[in-house]
């Protein structure tokens, strides 16, 4: 039997996203807000990230989580742990399960922050058995950090993006020997010292760019990776002895609730579309965080969760749900833009895109029906798995009645 009950706002995911919403709702008067977080504590993915760089002061990421939660509960929200948003009962109610058995909460607005996931390597359909020693960073940072098992002695890192360096740190943390950072692309995807403190430090980590992972060896557990350098047609093959491999970034957001629920997604983040005030296609359903557009830095995230709470604030009060928004979309080598709804009367936000290719100093231009809304030299190199941000000055040149924008970068 189901407990049923209401509250104001029901936000789904204690992570930077969720928890600085609530805290500012809840600061504002907005009645009874609760956090759901199915992990036993909340904070997200900070929480198992024992590296510094978290948030204005790159304080660790347990700490910056700490302080997340201390602002939610400050401010009067409700930050339940242990508690899954399993399903959905209604179009704002959630059926959830926790240590206190199965209730049904349904709330005037809902806030989706359930964060983004790295794609195992099932989902990269890497070829091989079965062995142990295979990890996401996040699986590896949750054995290393907070349940303190043993890992392996000899580890292979494919990726070679900030979450890479990041399982490199966890991995030297447990004592594991790094062979090799593997990437597909040319160069790594972040800051030349960051790249060169690996490649240089004690001891050395070498990087293997152009290379992809063709099959993991060994039954029972991981012997060896086999690497494919170029793109597979000159042959050239070598394995990399190992007992341990850990597949890095390649995030995608965690949409199944929101796919459960009938939201609209966007085709290229995979999370739900979202205009500038984080307003879903749902009526009353708000999407942050990760879980829109895998993945942002922790305070990214965090800023978010801090202006949904506006247009939250709004929604109960009373200001219409939009109708008719225009999709913003993207064309090769973009993966995505968000946010990716354009609403009548939304705020002109700031865009953030992602590119599947490397590029330097390309143009960006965004247009509607053919016609140019706005054109931007890019200064610089805009790389993979990396954010580019850009300005929404163009916004109210959009024809409401029009195609959707289109977003170039050439
Ligand atoms: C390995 C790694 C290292 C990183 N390092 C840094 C760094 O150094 N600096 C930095 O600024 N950023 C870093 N980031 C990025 C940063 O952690 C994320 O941007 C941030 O955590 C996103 O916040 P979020 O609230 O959107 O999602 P998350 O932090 O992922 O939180 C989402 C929460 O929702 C919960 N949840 C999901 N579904 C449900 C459900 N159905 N019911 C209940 N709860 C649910 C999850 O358990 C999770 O706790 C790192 C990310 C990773 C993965």
């Amino acid at each position: 039997m189901r407990r049923q009950r209401s509250v104001d706002v029901l936000v789904v995911g204690g992570g930077p996203a969720g928890l600085a919403a609530a805290a500012r709702l809840a600061a504002s008067g907005a009645g009874t807000v609760e956090v759901l977080e199915r992990e036993a504590r909340a904070g997200g993915v900070p929480h198992h990230c024992h590296h510094g760089g978290f948030g204005r002061w790159g304080v660790t990421g347990p700490q910056y989580a700490e302080r997340l939660v201390e602002d939610a509960l400050g401010a009067g929200a409700a930050v339940r742990t242990g508690v899954s948003a399993t399903g959905w009962a209604g179009p704002l109610s959630l059926d959830t399960t926790g240590p206190h058995g199965l209730e049904r909460i349904t709330a005037r607005a809902l806030i989706l922050a359930t964060g983004a996931r790295e794609r195992p390597r099932t989902a990269r359909l890497v070829p091989g058995s079965r062995p142990a020693g295979v990890f996401t960073t996040g699986e590896l940072q949750q054995a290393v950090n907070i349940y303190r098992q043993e890992i392996g002695t000899r580890a292979v890192v494919v990726g070679a993006e900030p979450v890479s360096y990041a399982a490199l740190s966890a991995l030297r943390r447990a004592g594991v020997e790094v062979a090799a950072l593997v990437t597909e692309e040319k160069r790594p995807q972040v800051g030349r010292c960051r790249a060169a403190a690996a490649r240089l430090g004690v001891p050395s980590v070498p990087l293997v760019t152009g290379a992809v992972v063709a099959e993991l060896m060994g039954r029972g557990r991981l012997s060896g990776v086999r690497l494919r350098r170029g793109d597979g047609r000159d042959g050239r093959e070598c394995v990399l002895a190992c007992d341990t491999v850990v597949f890095t970034g390649d995030f995608v957001p965690d949409h199944e609730l929101a796919r459960r629920g009938g939201v609209l997604l966007d085709a290229g983040t995979r999370g739900p579309a979202v205009d500038g005030s984080f307003r879903t296609a749902s009526p009353g359903v708000f999407a942050v965080g990760s879980g829109v557009h895998a993945v942002v830095p922790a305070r990214v995230a965090a800023g978010e969760g801090v202006r949904v709470a506006r247009a939250v604030r709004g929604h109960l009060e009373g200001v219409g749900w939009p109708c008719g928004a225009v999709p913003v979309v993207v064309g090769a080598p973009l993966r995505w833009v968000a946010p990716n709804l354009l609403s009548p009367g939304a705020p002109g936000s700031r865009f953030v895109l992602r590119t599947a290719k490397a590029l330097v100093c390309p143009v960006l231009v965004v247009s509607q029906d053919g016609r140019c809304l706005y054109r931007q030299r890019v200064l610089g190199k805009v790389l993979p798995n990396r954010g580019l941000y850009f300005s929404g000055s163009w916004v109210g040149k959009v024809d409401a009645g029009g195609g959707p924008v289109r977003v170039a970068l050439g």
